[in-house]
């Protein structure tokens, strides 16, 4: 029971693209097919006397175990070539003997989303276009002698004389040849599958990390600016009000200096992570630079004075612990309301201006104002 549940929740996985078949077990599978069904063929010829075939079964059984420790030395390309070649012959071989009567050679048919399963998802395959056109090719030309030389076939009377055996031998080869299309089909499809997903995950980390700040997770300078440029662009067409507050942590060089580096960057990590909770979905926050922090409040001046004197109360009574014990940091802000006039370059340095004059004023405090000297 336990077995069975492993293989369904291993095919599910598999199914939703989460989990991809190794290379290795890719041929292991695929040429236990094959040896079973050469197996099953042995006894089929074994019935008909015919020890040619016996003999070609047999030896084919042997030939798929050594292709098995072949592909776990990674020769891919080497043992496809020799199992596709082992195919055809066979193919061509039993129908040649027998007609296409015990439907041996549906295995074509089967054959190409095996190639092509394999040529698209084994790394070490080269030219797998290439390889999938030629082999569907030569494939479709061995099925077609065989279906254009059947009216000339006289059914053996070997066959004539076992109607039972040879429906049950045609069964089972449009069983498997159907089994063989739909499972490599749908093997293709879950790779396939699993291989987007693992692009699109890449591709939200690179987004991430090109507009992340790796350390402090808050968004960084190039997406501050696109948000800037937005909001620029909305107060001129619809006169949409906007402000700016830029803070940066007090003597922070003595954090650093005292505590360590480590240390500091816990500070800047919990500061970071206080102002963006202060936030509302329409604000904007980035990391500026070092232990500067730039936000886009979304209203006016008062408003955005008033979250900036918030947070600063809010960093004031905060204690980060360090190795047992407390540091406490706190911040200085400058604050500052978009006008139609101006540049965002001139918005940032209003803040900035007004930040200097609360760190040359006693720091710890929310400067929003032009404040005379
Ligand atoms: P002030 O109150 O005037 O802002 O003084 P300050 O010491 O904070 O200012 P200063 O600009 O002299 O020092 C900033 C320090 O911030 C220096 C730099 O090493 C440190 N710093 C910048 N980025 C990081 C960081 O990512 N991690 C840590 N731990 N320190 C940083
Ligand atoms: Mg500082
Ligand atoms: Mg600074």
């Amino acid at each position: 029971m336990k077995f069975f549940k492993g293989i369904y929740n291993y095919i599910a996985s598999l199914s939703r693209g989460e989990e991809v078949l190794s290379d290795r077990r890719k041929f292991t599978y695929i040429f236990s097919a094959f040896a079973f069904v050469h197996t099953v063929s042995a006894v089929f010829f074994i019935i008909l006397h015919n020890s040619l075939l016996i003999t070609f079964n047999i030896l084919s059984v042997l030939l798929y175990f050594g292709l098995i420790s072949l592909a776990r030395k990674k020769h891919y390309l080497m043992v496809s070539l020799i199992s596709e070649i082992e195919v055809l012959l066979a193919v061509t071989l039993i129908s040649f003997t027998y007609g296409s009567m015990l439907g041996y050679s549906l295995y074509c048919f089967a054959m190409i989303p095996t190639i092509f399963y394999i040529t698209s998802t084994v790394k070490e395959m080269k030219h797998p276009a290439a390889y999938c056109y030629i082999f569907s090719f030569i494939t479709l030309l061995v099925f077609f002698t065989i279906i254009v030389s059947e009216p000339f076939f006289t059914i053996p009377d070997v066959l004539s004389a076992r109607p039972i055996f040879t429906l049950v031998v045609r069964l089972f080869n449009a069983a498997v040849a159907f089994f063989f299309t739909l499972v490599f089909s749908l093997l293709f499809v879950w790779e396939m599958k699993s291989n987007n997903s693992q692009l699109l995950r890449r591709n939200q980390q690179l987004v991430e990390v090109a507009r992340k700040d790796p350390l402090t997770k808050l968004a960084n300078r190039r997406s501050m600016m696109e948000r800037l440029n937005l909001s620029m662009q909305s107060l001129k067409s619809d006169n949409h009000p906007f402000s700016v507050i830029l803070c940066d942590i007090d003597h922070f060089k003595k954090v650093n200096d005292v505590y360590g580096h480590d240390c500091g960057d816990k500070v800047l990590v919990t500061v970071a992570n206080m102002i963006s909770s202060q936030l509302r979905d329409t604000d904007f926050v980035c990391r500026w630079g070092g232990e500067e922090i730039l936000i886009v409040i979304d209203g006016r001046l008062q408003t955005a004075a008033a979250i900036a004197e918030r947070m600063r109360g809010n960093i004031e009574a905060t204690e980060v612990m360090h190795e047992g014990q407390p540091v406490k940091v706190t911040m200085t802000f400058g604050v500052a309301q978009a006008e139609l006039s101006y540049r965002i370059e001139d918005l940032i340095q209003l803040a900035d201006t007004r930040l200097y004059y609360g760190k040359e004023h006693g720091r710890n405090q929310v400067v929003s104002q032009d404040m005379k000297e």
